[in-house]
């Protein structure tokens, strides 16, 4: 096996990755540093997904290059998101900082004046997002004129997000003697135009693209009616002990309702989209990051490349449409060889896409049901032993002891079943939702909302009714079925009710307080699906798009 000690590297550079904790390069890595420190100059390209060590991979043979006698700027790292040049940056000032080299992170949607400062105190290496660089080079406070080496980091990305003006721009500001490494995850036809404007006789590594199939992480998919989704999701948080994991949803709205919804059940979760402003953003990562929140809900913009080590589970809730987004989404979790679970929720027919997928990335997704609240319950029994054997010090130990001398047997029996109950099971959502199951109707033509309140609220469906009729243009012969349960309760309307009725009745108050809408499914007798609103509202044809064979 090829430990760093193998590579071409300083005794500085490997005393301080050893110091942190690294022995054996990633494939990248492995392949990636002995050419980039082979010649002076080297044009590369890397193709690489998600999770594989690609900032260590150009991270540790750029800081070997450095010349730390010059003071000037001598390397640009340009990364797609604020997150990700954030997250860049601070895994090399790790290493740049023992070694004396300077550094400067600068991205949009925070004042502009403290980064000046940074960059005119001067930094060898800076790291950016491709927007917030152009405005420097417009103040003439960033100068590329000495630039030896450019980095585009997930450049793929970087192109899907609208910013090849931005990067021809920059690259117009290089000097001609400069050497460019570009990572990508793909190679889409933007990709090859970079490399054949800007670069010359590239060197291209590829890590095998089963590198998703390899990786420790073991993948589901779980056919689950859209309505049923964020009640699946609690009993997959349920059934394990140390939920830590992302959620991805495809539109903000939906990332902003999930999280909601898993709040109100008691969870500890935030949303992360881009309708954040920066400091949100980057207050909500802070936190899951420490772990204070354990669920993040997010886009798949909003969450690209962001590190989080201990991921234990990625859930899908919905298969995404570019196909590309479920290795970068399945990427978040099993980082650097730890075991992790990604699960898809799909309905039945997507089980296409799920073969597709497997076939495309070398990947094998098995089958999984949500767990039923008998698994849930056993689950949580199996931490009761443990709780038997714990003797702690308790002050007040005499005094319960006395209480409990003149109980019977029978009366301890009750009071203990009580007692673990109230401990180990009485927070858990074990309500069966009836339609987990139910096959999708045929013909029918229908659309059903959501809300959020239900029987345990004090509401009825008498209530739900006048609430509906009062606050919308709906007709009382359109409301073809009213369903109450627990926490939730359902309304099915018919197909010609107006597409504008989730947004006239979105934050009403229903008994004072304001409730969540969404619509759970829309049916058509041409698609005989469950169709999410979400998708209908992204693109006008959303399913005929979304089933098109991959590129
Ligand atoms: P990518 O950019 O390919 O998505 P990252 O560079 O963000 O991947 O690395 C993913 C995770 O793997 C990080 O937590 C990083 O610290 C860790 N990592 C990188 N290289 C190694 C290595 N050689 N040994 C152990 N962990 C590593
Ligand atoms: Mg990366």
């Amino acid at each position: 096996m090829v430990t760093f000690k193998d590579l071409p590297l300083s005794k500085e550079l490997l005393d301080i990755l050893e110091k942190q904790g690294f022995t054996i390069p990633t494939e990248i890595q492995a392949k990636a540093i002995p050419l980039l420190l082979s010649t002076k100059k080297i044009d590369f390209h890397g193709q690489a997904q998600t999770g594989t060590g690609k900032t260590l991979a150009f991270g540790i043979p750029l800081c070997e290059k450095i010349d730390r006698n010059k003071k000037n700027t001598q390397a640009l790292i340009i990364a797609p998101t604020r997150e990700l040049a954030v997250q860049i940056y601070e895994s090399l000032e790790k290493i740049a900082s023992h070694l004396g080299i300077s550094m400067a992170v600068i991205y949009g949607g925070v004042s502009i004046d403290d980064q000046m400062r940074n960059l005119k105190r001067g930094a060898q290496i800076v790291v950016g997002t491709p927007g917030r660089i152009n405005d420097h080079m417009r103040r003439k406070t960033l100068d590329l004129g000495k630039i030896e080496t450019l980095i585009l980091d997930e450049a793929d990305i970087m192109l899907d997000m609208g910013f090849k003006e931005e990067i021809d721009e920059i690259m117009k500001h290089l000097p001609q003697d400069r050497q460019i490494w570009l990572f990508s995850a793909t190679v889409k036809p933007g990709i090859a135009q970079i490399m054949k404007r800007h670069m010359k006789d590239t060197v291209s590594v590829r890590v095998s693209p089963s590198a998703v199939a390899a990786s420790q992480t073991k993948q589901y998919y779980c056919i689950v009616p859209s309505r049923a989704r964020v009640h699946a999701i609690t009993r997959f948080i349920q059934s394990v002990g140390d939920f830590y994991g992302f959620i991805f949803c495809q539109t903000k709205i939906l990332a902003s309702e999930v999280a909601d919804e898993l709040t109100k059940s008691g969870y500890n979760v935030a949303a992360l989209h881009g309708d954040l402003s920066q400091q949100q953003r980057n207050r909500v990562i802070r936190k899951f990051r420490k772990g204070e929140t354990t669920i993040l809900v997010a886009t798949d913009v909003a969450a690209r490349g962001i590190d989080i080590p201990d991921i234990t589970h990625v859930i899908n809730y919905s298969m995404p449409e570019d196909l590309e987004s479920y290795v970068h989404r399945v990427g978040r979790t099993g980082r650097a060889g730890k075991e992790g679970i990604a699960i898809t929720f799909i309905n039945r027919a997507e089980q296409r896409i799920v073969k597709q997928v497997e076939k495309r990335f070398g990947a094998i997704i098995e089958p999984i049901d949500v767990p039923s609240a008998e698994d849930v319950i056993k689950k949580h029994l199996q931490e009761i032993p443990a709780y038997f054997e714990k003797d702690e010090k308790i002050s007040e130990k005499v005094a319960l002891e006395k209480l409990i001398e003149r109980l019977s047997v029978e009366k301890l029996k009750q009071v203990t079943v009580r007692l673990l109950y109230d401990r180990f099971l009485s927070k858990l959502d074990l309500e069966e939702i009836p339609y987990t199951h139910v096959e999708e109707p045929d013909h029918e033509q229908f659309q059903e909302i959501f809300i959020n309140r239900g029987s345990e609220d004090g509401i009825t469906s008498e209530d739900i009714r006048t609430f509906v009729l009062q606050v919308s243009t709906v007709k009382p012969d359109q409301i073809q079925k009213i369903r109450v349960i627990k926490k939730r309760s359902f309304v099915r309307l018919s197909s010609d009710c107006s597409p504008d009725l989730v947004s006239a009745l979105r934050g009403k108050k229903l008994h004072g307080q304001p409730v969540i809408v969404n619509v759970t499914c829309m049916v058509s007798d041409r698609s005989k699906e469950w169709r999410t609103r979400e998708h209908d509202q992204r693109r006008g044809g959303g399913r005929r798009q979304r089933r098109r064979p991959p590129k």
